[in-house]
């Protein structure tokens, strides 16, 4: 039977549901009449999504995180090659092998993130230019099909579900185990490089320049500078230390939110005085320190439950990329269209990409620049500039991170994902999630005669697929 429990949020925190789940590890694929199964399931990792492409409402989902009993099964420290169960998060894995010099090739913003998790949406990093994505990284899987049974995936085995699997947000099937090539270091301490910069501009003549130079580069942007000052932030690069610290273990949270406050102070006057402090905080130039690994990847990780100071309602985190070509332009317009809708972002980030394919199908990274806002959930309000920020996106010929969305429509979601009919047609047909249903499951239901399902990423096509795509969805069902 499964559990029913109200804890299977995702990071967004936008729809509080009591869902239905069973641990994966007594899981077995139902027998029964294929209508039945149509779409019940969906494998969940640890929920650090923010929307809803870990969330099936209709069905049960499939937990291989949170606490569930899972393992690394093997680990040489000769080549790197780390085989575990895919429950285990990235945290127990940098335990695991920090000592013996190894570490992650590829880490997102927290370590509670799941191996499966970490898969299924083909996370990025502060190092996309020099790795890619953490599904380059990955040799091998085993999937648990509802209508196949258990496969060995890999480059040369059942490579189309290999791919498809990778950034296939958990829609072909339940990974079960996975080896993953880990990357040698010197250390796991950072010697930290920020710069600050005063404007845009600044940080759009900095980048590829410390992408050359650094492992590691990110920038933090003040959202809400204006005149001259707008986008002004800190450059923060990084490489691993020749001599630092070889323990993997972070250091515990310095506190938690204890709980949602009614309204979220992370608005207003609060968040321009905390822009303006946290700008300051890093003196003019260039300043060097040598520095934690948790405190460079996971600063937010100390703060446990931080999402609650986004409200009650929640929060919605908007990624976009860009391609390169337009890249400072097309920025500004979205930091801009924020302003103008009076919504501040409390933590906004942005990145280039590199030029490394992954072998993932529907992979978010692509070459260009990538903007990360987060927004608390004002209703209509927000709403309506999340739809402005897509518009821009998708003109520029850009896309739209599908793990962090709630909303997307259909349209935006077909314009950055092309090939998301080859993903449709790798799908376990038990599985589904409530992000297929609204955007993919859409275009299925209308018959999608006039969605086309190769285009080049050029602005000039995606454009005006964006407008066919919104014709398509005045059309009646
Ligand atoms: C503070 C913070 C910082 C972040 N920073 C980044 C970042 O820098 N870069 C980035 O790319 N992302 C980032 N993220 C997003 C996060 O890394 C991804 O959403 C990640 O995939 C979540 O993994 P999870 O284990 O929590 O899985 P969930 O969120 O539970 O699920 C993610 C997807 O994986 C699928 N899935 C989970 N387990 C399995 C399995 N066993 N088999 C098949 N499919 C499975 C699910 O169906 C779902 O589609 C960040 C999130 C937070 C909260």
């Amino acid at each position: 039977m499964p559990d029913r429990t109200p804890d299977y949020q995702s990071w967004g925190r936008l729809k509080p549901a009591v869902r239905r789940a069973v641990g994966s590890e007594r899981f077995v694929w139902p027998r029964g009449e294929r209508s039945e199964e149509e779409g019940a399931y969906l494998p969940f990792g640890n929920g650090r999504s923010y929307g809803d492409s870990c969330h099936n409402d209709e069905g049960t989902l499939i937990v291989s995180g949170r606490d569930r009993p899972s393992a690394i099964h093997a680990f040489d420290p000769e080549t790197g090659l780390l085989t575990a169960d895919a429950g285990v998060l990235l945290s127990e894995i940098t335990r695991h092998v920090a000592s013996a010099g190894w570490f992650l090739p590829v880490t997102p913003g927290t370590q509670f993130v799941t191996l499966g998790g970490a898969i299924a949406n083909d996370v990025h990093g502060k190092n996309h230019h020099r790795r890619g994505t953490f599904g380059r990284w990955v040799e091998s899987l085993r999937l648990d099909r509802s209508d196949r049974g258990s496969l060995a995936c890999s480059r040369t085995e059942n490579a189309d579900l290999f791919s498809a699997t990778i950034a296939g947000m958990g829609l072909t099937g339940l990974i079960r185990q996975a080896t993953i090539r880990l990357l040698k270091v010197p250390s796991l301490s950072i010697l930290q490089t920020t710069t600050r910069f005063d404007r845009l501009s600044d940080y759009f003549d900095l980048a590829e320049a410390a992408d050359a130079r650094h492992e590691y580069a990110v920038a933090w942007i003040d959202s809400l500078s204006s005149g001259v000052s707008l986008g002004r932030g800190h450059l923060i690069a990084g490489d691993h230390a020749r001599n630092g610290d070889l323990s993997g273990v972070a250091a515990g949270p310095l506190a938690s939110v204890p709980l949602t406050p009614p309204v979220s102070p992370l608005a207003g006057p609060f968040l321009k005085a905390f822009n303006e402090a946290y700008y300051r905080k890093a003196r003019a130039g260039t300043r060097e320190a040598t520095v934690r690994f948790d405190s460079f990847f996971y600063p937010l990780d100390r703060i446990g439950d931080w999402n609650r100071l986004y409200g009650p309602r929640g929060l919605h985190q908007h990624q976009s990329v860009i391609p390169a070509g337009d890249g400072e332009a097309v920025v500004r317009e979205l930091i801009l269209c924020a302003k103008a809708h009076k919504h501040g972002s409390f933590l906004t980030v942005l990145k280039r990409f590199g030029d490394l394919r992954s072998p993932g199908l529907l992979s978010f990274p692509r070459p260009g620049y990538t903007l990360t806002l987060d927004f608390p959930h004002r209703g209509e309000k927000t709403l309506r500039l999340l739809r402005e920020l897509d518009r821009i996106t998708v003109e520029a010929g850009g896309a739209v991170n599908p793990y962090k969305d709630a909303r997307m429509s259909p349209e935006t979601f077909a314009a950055g994902f092309p090939q998301w009919r080859r993903l449709d047609a790798l799908r376990d047909p038990a599985i589904s999630s409530d992000f297929w249903r609204r955007t993919a499951g859409r275009f299925l239901a209308r018959g999608a005669v006039d969605v086309p399902t190769n285009i080049e990423n050029s602005s000039g096509s995606v454009a005006s697929l964006f407008t066919l795509g919104e014709s398509s969805a005045r059309q009646p069902a």
